[in-house]
């Protein structure tokens, strides 16, 4: 990039121009390709013996464990597709800590005992790799030393072929675990949550009459992102290093005319993202939605949702062909919760319920009286999952990005709420009042609406776009989650709190049950008690007023604003018993998450601090410096005319008051160096603090202050591509 004038920018501008849409050429029915590079039911049951099959099939669907013995015919089978569809290697396909996936590929190239070149893949590939630990981040759970990692085979998810340049690899979904048996991904702590839920929703079905094998969790995660052009992206080292921009004066316009959200989406634009479904498509996500975001270059995409684990890794998928078709169309793919300041941030909007094995979402308000009273109760459990757990769910959604978004007045607020619509609050509080009670009491929750609920409760709920957790008609909509975030860790907790929720309704259902014949009066009983204990978990207002930070404080609710204090909720009491007893992380695990979620703050931190100080420093001060030339020249050469008086004084006091702004660059420069220094000082929290704090203040004023530069330099010197053109030209 040149820093000495604006060429870069013009440059960026003309490449920008002479963009067209990508094409591809696709005129195949979706269904026809649909899931073609997956090794699907359909690949197994053509590849593997009938009892074979019905083997895998169980495992797959009912969670069970592999039958070993069948390994080496699964394993041969999946050799000989991945072969005949072209790949060369495999690997275990993992989550790691870092939030990203992970991948070691090995050829299926191996020197027979003759000297012969054969492909070779066996069992013990398929189920088991170990690639090597200990540059992944544990937390203090392994040292160095003791680096031995193992990836082992997780069958929900159907092992998948991704297609490069210059060939094929195999990949086997994996959790991640170390020698000792300790987590060391995002994975397995999902799963273990997922098997926690199901045992205590069975527990409470068996009491309700209904008798499914299986529960599982849903997830359909709405995904935001932004999209800007390469040549850009190129030109501006903050978004290269840290994704966000980290200076930028605000444009002329942003969102305030809301001409973007469900807008036309623009030719080039589409057609990144029909390339994109297409190559989801191949690999079996069911992407559904697209459109144009509410701030301008802002998108998302979103999926009909699958089983919790599934949608886990196809929404880690998703964010990886984003950014790589996005790049095929000279894109750059944005995936920061908050790439541009002043406008919308991006979000990952969780949506959850749980369904039975024959496909009953235990959230359907149904028809019928009986699964009226069951919706209830699983509602209710998890209103007091989210209300107790609120710590727990707060802490799994901080990060360094969502600090700029969680209660900036564009998303949800920090503070954890349930959000349920008019409808369903009518009801609630007439079960309160003990409106319903005796045996007719279900027929008369129905009377009230609540058969209908699906429609009102949509109506209700779309509009309330404040709450950080709301109840959609069918399912809640926990949409507080950062958009760059893994899934995982949010399901996990919110499974482990509903799971432990529902364990306690099961027996407190139970107890009622045995005070009283009246079945619907046991249960309706039950019901209140809920809604009388979860009540201050409701909100259904402004999540953005100030008039609810207050109510939700006098309610006692948690307000935590920014990551370390959400991340110190991993060490509570209440936080500690969820994840301990459901078994979803060992006390061990729990600890070292909390390190090593500090520690990437920290890291994240310390890069945008890096980086801000780097383009201040290298960009902004030498811009800065012409300009100043420029101008003081200029009132040299009026002077040396002879001009004097107002005139001279109006220009000298320009450079005078540009003089000032440099000034301020450069006291605002000291003073992050020196709030840096004084959070070095501390320990790892007390560090992670100042961070969020005062050396957060400290780089808004560095931030500031390029900013007013950027607004009164020459636009012809300032090199760094503006907001105006990385948001609107495309
Ligand atoms: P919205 O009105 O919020 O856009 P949609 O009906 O488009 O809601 O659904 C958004 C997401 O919710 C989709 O990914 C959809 O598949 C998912 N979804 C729908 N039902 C469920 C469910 N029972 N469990 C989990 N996710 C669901
Ligand atoms: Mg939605």
């Amino acid at each position: 990039m040149s820093t000495t004038g604006n060429q870069g920018r013009l440059w960026a501008i003309a490449e920008v121009s002479k963009r067209t849409p990508r094409t591809i050429g696709n005129g195949q029915k979706a269904s026809e390709y649909f899931g073609c590079n997956t090794f699907n039911q359909k690949v197994m049951s053509e590849k593997l013996p009938k009892a074979v099959y019905k083997s895998l099939v169980k495992t797959i669907k009912g969670g069970h464990k592999l039958d070993q013995s069948i390994a080496a015919m699964v394993a041969h089978a999946v050799k000989e597709w991945a072969i005949e569809k072209g790949a060369t290697h495999y690997t275990h396909w993992f989550q790691p800590n870092t939030g990203i996936t992970a991948e070691k590929h090995d050829a299926f190239l191996t020197i027979d005992g003759d000297g012969q070149a054969i492909e070779r893949f066996d069992a013990g590939q398929l189920i088991q790799s170990e690639p090597d630990a200990s540059s992944f981040p544990s937390g203090g759970l392994r040292a160095t030393f003791e680096a031995r990692g193992y990836t082992a085979w997780d069958p929900a998810t159907p092992i998948f072929i991704m297609e490069s340049a210059n060939g094929k690899t195999l990949c086997i979904p994996s959790v991640f675990i170390s020698y000792h048996g300790q987590v060391l991904d995002k994975k397995t702590p999902l799963l273990r949550s997922d098997e926690f839920l199901n045992q205590n929703a069975q527990k409470v079905l068996k009491l309700m009459g209904n008798n499914a094998s299986r529960v599982f969790s849903t997830l359909g995660p709405e995904q935001e992102y932004f999209l800007i052009d390469e040549a850009f992206y190129a030109l501006r080292p903050d978004l290269v290093a840290t994704g966000r921009t980290l200076i930028g004066a605000k444009p002329p316009k942003g969102q305030e005319l809301e001409d973007q959200y469900f807008g036309s989406i623009k030719a080039r634009i589409l057609a990144f993202m029909q390339e994109f479904e297409h190559e989801l498509f191949k690999l079996g996500i069911p992407v559904k939605t697209r459109h144009n975001e509410v701030a301008p270059a802002q998108f998302e995409t979103a999926p009909i949702f699958e089983t919790v684990s599934v949608a886990t890794d196809h929404n880690q998928l998703t964010m990886e062909l984003l950014r790589q078709v996005a790049k095929r169309h000279n894109l750059a793919f944005l995936i920061h919760e908050k790439p541009f300041a002043g406008i919308n941030g991006s979000g990952k909007h969780n949506n959850w319920s749980m369904a039975t094995d024959e496909g009953e979402n235990l959230l359907e308000p149904g028809a019928t009286p009986e699964k009226n009273l069951q919706f209830l109760v699983f509602l209710l459990a998890t209103m007091k999952a989210v209300y107790k757990h609120q710590g727990a769910l707060r802490a799994a959604i901080a990060g360094s990005g969502n600090d700029h978004r969680l209660g900036a007045n564009e998303a949800p607020p920090a503070i954890l709420s349930v959000f349920l619509g008019g409808a369903l609050t009518k009801i609630l509080n007439a079960i309160e009042d003990g409106k319903l009670k005796g045996s007719t009491s279900a027929k008369q929750v129905i009377s009230m609406g609540l058969g209908k609920l699906p429609e009102i409760a949509k109506d209700n709920t779309d509009r309330n776009r404040t709450s950080p957790f709301a109840f959609t008609g069918n399912k809640f909509e926990f949409r507080a989650v950062a958009s760059s975030a893994s899934t995982a860790t949010p399901m996990a907790t919110l499974n482990a709190a509903v799971g432990e929720a529902l364990a306690e309704m099961a027996t407190r259902l139970e107890a009622s049950l045995k005070k009283t014949k009246d079945f619907d009066k046991a249960i309706i009983d039950v019901i209140r008690e809920y809604v009388v204990e979860t009540k201050a978990i409701r909100f259904e207002g402004n999540g953005y007023s100030d008039e609810w930070r207050d109510e939700a404080a006098k309610r006692g609710l948690l307000n935590l604003a920014k990551s370390p204090e959400a991340l110190g909720q991993l060490k509570t009491k209440e936080t500690k018993a969820l994840f301990t007893k459901s078994g979803v992380y060992k006390a061990d695990e729990l600890e070292s998450r909390y390190h090593l979620e500090l520690e990437r703050y920290i890291k994240d931190l310390e890069i945008e601090i890096a980086a801000l100080k780097e383009i201040a420093t290298t960009v902004v001060l030498p811009a800065a410096f012409k300009h100043q030339t420029q101008i003081a020249g200029s009132v040299a050469a009026l002077a040396a005319v002879g001009i004097s008086g107002d005139a001279l004084d109006a220009q000298r006091a320009e450079v005078s008051d540009f003089a000032g702004l440099i000034a301020s660059l450069k006291s605002a420069l000291s003073a992050l160096d020196h709030a840096v220094e004084k959070a070095e000082a501390g320990n790892e929290e007390k560090k992670a603090s100042a961070f969020a704090y005062g050396v957060s203040d400290a780089m808004n004023a560095v931030r500031e202050a390029c900013d007013k530069l950027e607004l009164n330099i020459d636009d012809g010197l300032w090199p760094l591509p503006k907001y105006r053109e990385m948001l609107f030209l495309c």
